[in-house]
């Protein structure tokens, strides 16, 4: 597969919605802001106005309020990353929530595999390589004005930020794909930002055609990272431990606590591998 991906060196890398859309075999309308406070925010705010020419993917090139679930933040700084947002239609929308986040996460860690790299997935919706989260992802509901329900599928991927871009918080959790040179230049060899977004976009989109089949779902079990592990996770702020034994076709987790077997299938859920 890899064979197949245009790979280039590059001094600079720059997004251009025209790259990504060419290097598609969906159709796709891009939106690029050079700046943003969240781009889940900015497509809710065009579905809830009901916008006619709302695009279906807007992506910035940093966002000053990148948030992850339960209110967190998803740190974004300027032009090493890509964070995005996804509009999916109401006849999409029907899927849940979790099947969404699950089929975007084996979207994303497809094509981060498809560029070479061991991507692994914590449930629900982490990315990780080498044991770091190079990816979070957001999926949010919203009306329109004629009370059709949308979602917005928030993806932010760590391209190419250094250490020093991250708060000492996230430091430790936080990884990237690719790693710059002294003089400020990504290895020779690496994919472009366009191309990866565009590989992202594909899969998910794919994907999506026969959700409801769940097919997507295998994959998800083959690179999840928690599956046979012990792991501790968090209900209504009270730890619990237990071994995740399986992931059913809804994208919800199994876990063999010692009071007996416990589904996890909510976005309220945190949990650490042990
Ligand atoms: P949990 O592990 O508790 O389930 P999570 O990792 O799924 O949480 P999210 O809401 O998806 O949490 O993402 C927000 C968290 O991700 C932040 O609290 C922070 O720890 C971490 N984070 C923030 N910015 C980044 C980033 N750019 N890359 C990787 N991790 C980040």
């Amino acid at each position: 597969m890899i064979d197949n991906i245009i790979k280039q060196s590059m001094t600079e890398d720059v997004l251009i919605s025209s790259e990504i859309a060419s290097s598609m075999h969906n159709p796709l309308n891009i939106k690029i802001y050079d700046e943003i406070d969240s781009t889940n925010r900015q497509m809710k705010d065009n579905i809830r106005k009901g916008e006619a020419a709302c695009p279906d993917l807007i992506i910035a090139g940093c966002q000053t309020a990148g948030r992850g679930r339960l209110g967190r933040k998803f740190e974004s700084p300027q032009g090493t990353g890509i964070y995005m947002t996804y509009k999916i239609d109401p006849d999409k929308a029907a899927s849940n929530p979790i099947l969404i986040t699950s089929a975007a996460a084996v979207a994303v860690a497809g094509a981060v595999r498809q560029i070479g790299f061991d991507a692994s997935i914590k449930w629900v919706n982490d990315i990780y390589v080498n044991s770091k989260k190079v990816c979070g992802i957001l999926a949010e509901s919203v009306c329109n004005p004629d009370g059709n329900r949308y979602i917005v599928l928030g993806i932010g991927i760590n391209y190419s930020t250094g250490k020093d871009s991250f708060s000492d918080e996230v430091k430790n959790i936080a990884g990237s794909l690719y790693e710059m040179d002294d003089n400020n230049r990504l290895p020779a060899g690496a994919v472009t930002r366009n191309r990866l977004i565009a590989l992202v976009m594909d899969n998910f989109i794919d994907i999506c055609k026969n959700i409801d089949s769940r097919q997507f779902m295998k994959q998800y079990r083959d690179w999840s990272m928690v599956l046979k592990k012990n792991i501790r996770y968090q209900k209504n702020g009270i730890w619990t431990d237990g071994i995740a034994v399986e992931i059913d076709d809804n994208g919800a987790l199994i876990v063999e606590t010692e009071a007996g077997r416990v589904l996890l299938n909510t976005g309220e859920i945190s949990l650490r591998l042990k």
